[in-house]
């Protein structure tokens, strides 16, 4: 339920009698205009919204049947600093799978830039299958792939893997990712919400769409600037390809919900031959970019090299993105 506030309306009074009726607060949004809007949680479904448009201070009361009203009313874009994700212009996301080194990830975004690529990514923090694999370096990796990203101009896209690590990650990045493992992390969820930045928010490998919708949900309840939904696959029978890439659900948010989704077909195949084909066919789907692991070396890569493309393989997708007639 969405409740918005006469401008000369006393918020603490109406959140008194909200609270009365056993309902509370989960967002508070000021629009431009300056009007606030109050996202209520709902704890009975015997409120009356018709009783509520009778407390003083409240202009109007929409409920809504959605359990997602925030994602619903989200938009097809999100823009970041001087970079808009939308399916009109698609945009390529790329970098390694783990940022491995000061110099490694400097040398990639220098080939990455040429190469169109507006958007850096690289974990510095990793969630691991095994304890025993790489787990990435931390908080110096986030300071390296920063400067990196600084010194030619792009954007720093980064997993917050744990609360403790949101502020930091707040800090350096300028699209924080949710990654698969933690899209059911609902108190991740509310400390980046809180963080009050855009997220690229990926598919759990085995979520429904409307639990996924939930997720973005919860970020933006809490404060999240924007949700770039990011399919990477989910759980099939087959391991011939990492994971079984579904194009269907990114068609249906792009199409019929309206709503901004890039496509990392990296981690959807874990091989880099069929990574190009299934990017076009995520731009076809309606994607609004598409996330690429890229390294300069990827056969020594520490992490998911099987799946890693050179950045210079980037330069024909970069040309038919170009080119692509929307
Ligand atoms: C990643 O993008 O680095 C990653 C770990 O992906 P996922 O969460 O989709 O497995
Ligand atoms: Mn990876």
């Amino acid at each position: 339920m969405i409740i918005t506030l006469s401008a000369d309306a006393e918020l603490d009074r109406v959140r008194r009698e909200l609270t009365g009726r056993g309902l509370w607060i989960a967002s508070t949004e000021k629009s431009s205009e300056g009007t606030t809007h109050l996202v209520i949680g709902r704890e009975s479904s015997e409120s009356d919204p018709r009783e509520l448009a009778t407390i003083a201070g409240v202009r109007s009361v929409s409920a809504t049947a959605s359990p997602h009203p925030m994602m619903d009313a989200h938009g097809p874009e999100v823009t970041i600093g001087n970079v808009t994700i939308s399916a009109k212009a698609p945009v390529i996301i790329a970098g390694p799978c783990s940022v491995e080194s000061e110099a490694q990830i400097r040398r990639i975004a220098g080939l990455l830039r040429e190469r169109r690529v507006k958007l850096l990514r690289g974990g510095a923090f990793k969630p691991r299958t095994s304890p025993y694999s790489f787990q990435g370096h931390g908080p110096e990796a986030l300071r390296w792939l920063r400067r990196a990203a600084d010194e030619h101009g792009m954007l720093v896209v980064t997993e917050a893997l744990s609360e403790a690590d949101v502020p930091a990650i707040a800090e350096h990045a300028d699209l924080i990712q949710i990654g698969s493992r933690n899209m059911h992390n609902y108190a991740l969820l509310k400390t980046v919400g809180r963080a009050a930045k855009a997220v690229l928010l990926k598919r759990s490998m085995a979520a429904t769409i409307e639990e996924w919708l939930l997720a973005g949900e919860y970020l933006l309840a809490h404060g999240a600037k924007g949700i770039v939904l990011c399919e990477r696959g989910i759980r099939s029978f087959d391991d011939s390809t990492r994971n079984l890439l579904d194009l269907g659900a990114v068609a249906l948010l792009a199409h019929v919900k309206k709503l901004p989704v890039v496509v990392d077909p990296s981690h959807a195949t874990g091989k880099r031959e069929i990574v190009l084909p299934l990017a076009k066919a995520a731009i076809a789907a309606g994607a609004a970019g598409v996330m690429i692991e890229t390294h300069d070396a990827p056969h020594d890569a520490l992490s998911d090299g099987a799946q890693a493309l050179a950045p210079g393989a980037l330069s024909a997708l970069s040309t038919w993105l170009d080119g692509s007639m929307r």
